[in-house]
């Protein structure tokens, strides 16, 4: 039986940390955006940057 893997995924985060990640707005699971050069919030579309590695999951202040 041939197993798949993934080979081609390069994670900019860590596995462990991504796995423990939340939305700080609403606690939902985040997931890598297009480019994976961001997290995407799944349930409210809030976007997170991933600078150097660290995502900076800091929600957008709006006056
Ligand atoms: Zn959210």
């Amino acid at each position: 039986m041939p197993k798949k893997q993934q080979k081609n995924t390069e994670d900019p985060i860590p596995k462990d940390l991504f796995d423990i990640l939340a939305c700080p707005l609403c606690k939902a699971d985040l997931e890598y955006t297009k480019d994976k050069k961001g997290l995407l919030c799944s349930k409210c579309g809030e976007k997170y940057p991933i600078k150097g590695g660290i995502p900076e999951l800091l929600p957008r202040k709006m006056k």
